[in-house]
């Protein structure tokens, strides 16, 4: 099953999918992650994709397709994958759905923390792209383009939402329990074609 991990920059959607998945078993895919590598080791895509995130920009959704659609395509029945970062626009979440298993999809979790909070996290973070002007530009580009995603998901019946402003602790137990009742429900047929 695939869970979708929603929510703005800063929210702590990195960090909770990351310890769902180790606490679990699951496998976290970080979209963020993965660019970063690819900067990171000096690769073509990397170099293409550093321009975009150091502005705040989304990279393109052909670069971000292509990276997920193989991993997605692949996976088994039994797996359980977080997805972090990704989809990020309608037209990423129509190439999930494309790519995705049938009925694998399981729901999207969307984290939610006012402005004020996600601000002061990302500044707080101290990463190359969380200087004060690209935070703002990335919290635009979250509300413009990546926050329709909550209706389409909602408008799907898979849309499940977590106050991120609470104690990291509750909202970890929140994330895994409702995984589980996500699992609960899933039709494992046809899980893998
Ligand atoms: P955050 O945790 O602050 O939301 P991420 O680590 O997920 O940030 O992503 C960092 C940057 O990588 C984004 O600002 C964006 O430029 C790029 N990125 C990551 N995932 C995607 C995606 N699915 N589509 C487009 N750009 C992406």
């Amino acid at each position: 099953m695939i869970a979708i991990f929603l929510g703005a920059p800063g929210v702590g959607k990195g960090t909770q999918a990351a310890a769902a998945a180790e606490s679990q078993g699951w496998t976290h895919l970080s979209t963020g992650d993965l660019l970063r590598q690819e900067v990171g080791a000096g690769t073509d895509l990397g170099l293409k994709a550093k321009e975009y995130m150091d502005r705040g920009d989304l990279v393109p959704d052909d670069v971000m397709v292509g990276m997920v659609a193989t991993r997605v395509e692949s996976m088994s029945a039994d797996e359980v994958l977080l997805l972090d970062g990704f989809p990020r626009t309608l037209a990423q979440a129509e190439a999930l759905h494309e790519a995705a298993p049938e009925g694998a999809i399981g729901l999207a979790v969307c984290f939610t923390a006012s402005d004020e909070t996600l601000v002061e996290r990302l500044l707080g973070r101290g990463r190359t792209d969380d200087t004060r002007e690209v935070v703002e530009h990335r919290l635009t580009v979250y509300r413009e383009t990546t926050e329709p995603l909550v209706d389409f998901y909602k408008d799907l019946g898979m849309l499940r939402e977590i106050n991120a402003e609470r104690e990291i602790k509750i909202i970890q137990s929140d994330t895994v329990e409702i995984i589980q009742a996500g699992l609960a429900h899933t039709n494992p047929q046809g899980a893998n074609g």
